[in-house]
């Protein structure tokens, strides 16, 4: 299987702003911003999409969901972030190595587009 391109920044074959890892994921500046602070909050455990977890992954995503909001906070917007997974080429996933966008520092509507 060939390395998704959130692998090859986690393995630094690929060049990103790093914000924030630890053992189990790394947070990096999305390369096209949507919100004057936009995060993308990884696993380091490759699985194309969060609907592939198993229970096994449960201490995983829960720390994924403790995490964001200090990267969020560390940002200056521990007040006011909103996250979003995409699901599936459909709902608008485009790198299907789960990830959380973290979004933050404009006003955000609902619904999303
Ligand atoms: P999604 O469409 O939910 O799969 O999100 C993928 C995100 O990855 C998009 O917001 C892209 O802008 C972002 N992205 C793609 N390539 C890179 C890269 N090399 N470094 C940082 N972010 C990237």
């Amino acid at each position: 299987m060939s390395k998704t391109l959130f692998e090859k920044i986690i393995d630094r074959e690929l060049p990103a702003t790093i914000v924030y890892e630890d053992e189990q994921c790394i947070a990096f500046r999305d390369i096209n911003p949507g919100a004057p602070t936009h995060i993308l909050l990884v696993p380091r455990k490759p699985m194309p999409t969060l609907g592939d977890a198993t229970p096994e992954d449960q201490n995983l995503l829960g720390h994924l969901m403790l995490t964001a909001p200090k990267i969020a906070a560390a940002e200056g917007f521990g007040d006011a972030f909103r996250l979003v997974v995409n699901n599936g080429a459909a709902a608008g996933q485009s790198v299907f190595h789960l990830h959380l966008h973290i979004l933050a520092g404009r006003p955000m509507k609902w619904p999303p587009g």
